[in-house]
């Protein structure tokens, strides 16, 4: 089975993918968490002690190389979960689709980029997707449910032109709804 998470930033994301994964560690299936090392923000230790249960969380490179790993490390368990699917090659939803077959699989990622283009590998994962679960967040602007993420360079709106990936928490980064996400 494959459980595709997808939303944009602010949604929760991590934390459904975590909470559905503690359940199977409760009923006793072998779990592995997959980060991408490139999120900053990522603390191992967050998920590896998360409410007392021990999650094996494993970082990956976002490369065709941690996708190999992906692969090899999650035949050994029941239960594969990735975060942040939208930082690996799209040949990352191939892999997981394949491991879907005879495990459970659960994988979170943006939906879109700053721009509102759809990422790759979250568009690709959620065709495979037995299940889509679409979370949002709430828009900074109106406080409707937000669909998007919305990047500010200086309290701007991003130029069009600037680099799809910039690791950034709240200063960088807001959620905002349809009517609201403005790209310069
Ligand atoms: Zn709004």
């Amino acid at each position: 089975m494959l459980v595709a998470i997808v939303g944009p930033m602010f949604a929760g994301k991590t934390t459904e993918l975590i909470r559905r994964v503690e359940r199977y560690v409760i009923a006793g299936r072998r779990a592995v968490v997959f980060k991408p090392s490139i999120d900053a923000r990522y603390d191992p230790a967050s998920v590896a002690a998360h409410n007392g249960l021990k999650l094996n969380a494993v970082v990956v490179p976002p490369d065709e190389g941690g996708v190999k790993a992906i692969y090899k490390l999650g035949q050994r368990y029941d239960v594969v979960a990735v975060d942040e699917v939208q930082f690996f090659p799209p040949a990352l939803a191939d892999v997981l689709n394949k491991l879907a077959d005879g495990r459970v699989v659960i994988a979170a990622g943006l939906n879109l980029d700053f721009r509102g283009e759809p990422f790759e590998t979250t568009a690709r994962l959620m065709a495979y997707a037995d299940r889509v679960i679409s979370l949002t967040a709430v828009c900074k602007i109106c406080g409707r449910p937000a669909t998007r993420t919305q990047r500010l360079v200086a309290g701007k709106p991003a130029p069009r032109d600037s680099p799809r990936i910039v690791v950034g928490g709240v200063e960088t980064y807001e959620a905002r709804c349809r009517l609201h996400h403005r790209v310069n």
